[in-house]
């Protein structure tokens, strides 16, 4: 059945779309003016703020975020989707996708209430104190009753939003939107099967790593490097740039200005190199949004998984190829330095693709990185619906760590407190890296089928064409498709793993010789 609104007459019809359509594109443009203005003050913290500053930085990042909410949840925006909802059918691909995302945002706001947005918020500043003092005396019972309680008040929140089979997929919605359990949950056991029966073999063969590399490097230096390699992937510096910060990150301000950080250490350059070129990865995409779309709410990353997926492909599939280290090599040796120098570029491939298993997550190599996501996904959503209690976490995940890696830690600090994650109440957050690299792998399967000799083009340097595919394919786009119809309509296919452990068989089986 037609509903009322659409029944109205031609003219006074398509005076009432863009009259509300005009409502939410004033939104989105102020949304985007408040929200990077805060981005602006979140870098400056991080990089150039004093300590003492971050009393008055707390208020100004809180009352922009605020701001943004009430703008949000007004009656006039509410009314607009609403109507705008009726009449679905006469809007065209942007206004449907400007619909799609801000009625998903409004409609999650709408649903808490206020009071159990600010306990939330306080719970999770005390939560992460706590986790802070746990984690350094490794004592997860320190942790537990904060966990707890966020525990419920998350499950609360998604009652609240409603869900149709778990109430997981509410928080899954908030950094992957399209993606369920149901989705999951085959995706990653498979990907965890693979995995394991891939490490075995792995863990069978006869190359022994070298731990002799010659990785010291001036930071000067560094820096240097750091630049070249950034415009030969194509990263515009004059709409962005690179600073120093503790833990690295990219931030945009939109797509003219999106910077990133690095750190460095004198005894490893390839620590500050690789996760430069994660975080170029990232700012790649956001350079890459349309210019048409600046202000109008689509110029955003479509998901976590979409966004973690350009950045492990320069970092990974691209940065830690055997033919991107050949340039590399080149790159020092014009440098005049000594990092490398003397070492067989072999050996250097394999020392820096080495694959072993180990307790913390952030330095898991390529092949078992997944396996550390796959184990916090089955604790969270069973701990979301309540299937496991809070006080079992970590003898369940000790157990699970002895299962898929083979090891177990000693201490709860280098086991299931080593995250910060749901200290800051971000469940569901985790299964976008293992997203992040199956979109990846299935995106570069694609693109290898459209631009020719993508090896030899990476051995010399030439990632214009492989950037190009990536800007036509997934960038350009920003929020316009959804995350499940750009993967379709770029690769023809939905998502799966079949292109990852085609990848990952072909690499490794190539360094280890198995
Ligand atoms: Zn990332």
């Amino acid at each position: 059945m037609l509903s009322k609104s659409c029944f109205l007459g031609g003219i006074m019809k398509t005076q009432k779309i863009k009259k509300n359509l005009d409502v939410l594109k004033q939104l989105v443009a102020e949304l985007k003016v408040i929200g990077t203005a805060a981005s602006l003050l979140a870098w400056d913290q991080e990089v150039y703020m004093p300590v003492k500053g971050i009393k008055v930085r707390g208020k100004q990042l809180a009352y922009l975020s605020s701001l943004s909410h009430v703008k949000l949840i007004s009656k006039q925006v509410g009314n607009a989707i609403k109507e705008l909802k009726e009449c679905k059918d006469d809007l065209d691909l942007k206004e449907r996708a400007l619909l799609r995302t801000l009625s998903h945002d409004y409609f999650k706001s709408i649903k808490v209430p206020k009071e159990l947005v600010s306990e939330l918020t306080e719970t999770t500043t005390l939560e992460q104190r706590a986790w802070e003092n746990a984690k350094n005396k490794s004592d997860f019972k320190i942790f537990s009753p904060y966990l707890s309680k966020i525990v419920k008040l998350k499950q609360r929140t998604c009652e609240l939003i409603g869900f149709k089979d778990s109430p997981y997929d509410v928080l899954l919605d908030d950094y992957e939107p399209d993606i369920t359990e149901k989705i999951l949950d085959p995706l990653f056991s498979n990907l965890r099967d693979e995995t394991v029966k891939l490490l075995k073999k792995i863990e069978s063969s006869k190359i022994k790593v070298t731990e002799h590399l010659n990785l010291k490097l001036a930071i000067d230096d560094q820096k240097r490097l750091g630049q070249t390699i950034l415009s030969y992937l194509g990263y515009e510096l004059d709409a962005g740039r690179l600073d120093e910060a503790v833990h690295p990150f990219t931030i945009g301000m939109g797509s003219g200005d999106v910077r990133i950080t690095t750190h460095y250490y004198e005894a490893d350059f390839t620590k500050a190199l690789y996760s430069t070129i994660h975080e170029c990865g990232h700012a790649l995409y956001e350079q890459g949004f349309d210019k048409v779309l600046e202000l109008s709410g689509l110029d955003e990353a479509v998901s976590l998984g979409i966004h973690e997926s350009q950045s492990r492909t320069w970092e990974n599939i691209i940065g830690r190829s055997p033919e991107f280290i050949k340039f590399l090599l080149l790159q020092l040796r014009k440098m005049n330095t000594s990092a490398l120098k003397g070492n067989n570029p072999e050996n250097v491939v394999q020392a820096i693709n080495k694959v072993k298993p180990s307790l913390i997550r952030i330095y898991a190599d390529e092949i078992t990185y997944n396996l550390h996501i796959i184990l916090r996904y089955e604790i969270e959503k069973d701990l979301i619906k309540g299937k496991v209690k809070v006080h079992d976490l970590p003898e369940l995940w000790n157990s699970k760590m002895k299962k898929y890696l083979g090891i177990m830690p000693k201490k709860d600090s280098e086991g299931v407190l080593q995250d910060v994650h749901w200290s800051h109440g971000s469940f569901g957050y985790f299964p976008t890296y293992s997203l992040g690299n199956i979109y990846a792998s299935q995106f570069f399967a694609a693109l290898r089928k459209h631009v020719s000799n993508v090896d030899q083009k990476i051995t010399k340097g030439d990632f214009k064409p492989i950037l190009q595919w990536m800007r036509d394919k997934i960038h350009k786009y920003g929020a316009i498709y959804t995350p499940s119809e750009l993967c379709k309509r770029a690769t023809g296919s939905e998502l799966n793993i079949k292109d990852y452990i085609e990848y990952l068989t072909n690499k490794y089986s190539r360094i280890y010789k198995v």
